[in-house]
């Protein structure tokens, strides 16, 4: 077995390692099973290049990103359209039999978007949900981890000459993503895997246990000690001693330090903080950290205040809550009363209801079903409009404004 790191070493994230198992029967290459241990983006290297307004271009698909040595020069793991549009050949058949994501974490699983659709990605469910919020939501232009959208592609056109574009979704084309449950060994081409749960900032977070014939690897993707489900990391560490590794790869930015802090230790501080103060109190954390989630939504509790969550938010709460087979009972339900979800105003500013468009002629005030009022959001968000729990920037206005 071999052991290439792409990324990873000496830096935080960037994972992109493969793990080559020789097949000693045969010498012929086709024998060789390969899996990557994560895909993801180093945060420093990328920042060597890039920032907010210098982005790699997306009409050299995979090249800005090879040439400044951001994607490792492997043959057959990169997207078909990328590399025909360059000018590459693209093989047949993936040379890799996949992907083991270990988070949802852009440094563990960014530069996926990059892959050839057919390489399967194992992932926990968790994992599913967050990246498929994140995507469905949000609008990065290299943000295509559970599906891709083919691009450079023309077809032709049904009626008439000539061919167009293919966009939305007809360009969608879906990975092929591997649900996996932890501690259920399965096999990949001559590797027996087994996920094992961690405690991380993101739930969902598996570190894994890889067999071949002659070695035993463990891979502890990111992990800690000081969460709400600390459980998680003392149990693989037990796990992981009974394995008895010949290799052990860890994460290990923080491994010289000593630090006692744990998420309990923020609730308190923060209840503390908040609970002789009497106005509005903002707080900021990733929408995929539910245990700062779990933290904020039991300091509101504790200081006679409602947890006001933006709509990503309760589209991933929706998510977990409708997914059977996971640990969800843990995390605060849509319907509970000390949750509220809040709509800032968009495009015509119409979430209030108190504000008049013209039909016909006609003013007339709307209501939070009406068609007009949704056109303000986006698809994934127009059902939790309905909720009875829904508050806008009038519910947080201390004194009506009457100018004229
Ligand atoms: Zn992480």
């Amino acid at each position: 077995m071999s052991l290439n790191f792409y990324g990873g070493v000496n830096e935080i994230g960037g994972n992109k390692i493969l793990v080559d198992n020789k097949d000693s029967s045969n010498s012929d290459d086709k024998n060789i099973s390969s899996l990557f241990l994560d895909f993801g983006m180093s945060f420093s290297k990328a920042g060597d290049y890039f920032s907010e307004f210098l982005q790699p271009r997306k009409l050299n698909g995979i090249m800005d990103f090879v040439e400044l040595g951001l994607l490792p020069k492997i043959k057959g793991i990169y997207r078909e359209d990328y590399l025909k549009h360059c000018g590459l050949e693209c093989s047949k058949e993936p040379s890799v039999d996949g992907v083991l994501l270990s988070h949802a974490h852009m440094d563990h699983c960014a530069y996926i978007h990059h892959l050839r659709e057919d390489i399967p990605i194992f992932m926990r469910k968790e994992s599913e949900i967050i990246l498929s919020v994140l995507e469905e939501t949000g609008k990065s232009s290299f943000g295509e981890i559970m599906s891709l959208k083919k691009s450079f592609h023309y077809v032709p056109k049904k009626r008439g000459e000539g061919y167009k574009k293919l966009t939305g979704k007809e360009a969608k084309v879906e990975r092929n993503i591997v649900s996996i449950d932890p501690y259920s060994p399965f096999d990949i081409n001559g590797f027996k895997v087994t996920s094992i749960p961690v405690d991380h900032s993101l739930p969902g977070s598996s570190a894994y246990f890889l067999e071949s014939d002659d070695e035993a690897i463990v891979y502890s993707g990111d992990i800690r000690f000081h969460g709400r489900n600390k459980s998680f990391s003392d149990k693989f560490v037990s796990k992981s001693y009974k394995f008895n590794p010949t290799i052990m790869i860890c994460e290990g930015t923080r491994i010289n330090e000593n630090s006692k802090g744990n998420e309990e230790d923020i609730e308190t501080k923060a209840v503390n903080l908040i609970k002789d103060y009497n106005g509005l109190v903002f707080v900021n954390y990733p929408i995929r950290d539910l245990d700062r989630l779990i933290t904020f939504y039991n300091v509101a509790k504790d200081t006679d205040r409602i947890l006001a969550i933006n709509s990503k938010q309760a589209y991933m709460l929706k998510l977990l809550e409708d997914e059977k087979g996971i640990e969800n009972d843990k995390y605060p339900k849509l319907s509970d009363s000390n949750i509220v979800v809040y709509f800032p105003r968009k495009k015509q500013g119409l979430i209030s209801g108190e504000h008049y468009v013209c039909y016909d002629g006609d003013w007339k005030t709307l209501d939070s079903c009406d068609l007009e009022l949704k056109s303000d959001y986006d698809i994934w968000e127009r059902e939790f409009l309905e909720g009875d729990n829904v508050i806008n920037y009038t519910d947080l206005q201390e004194e009506p404004q009457n100018i004229f």
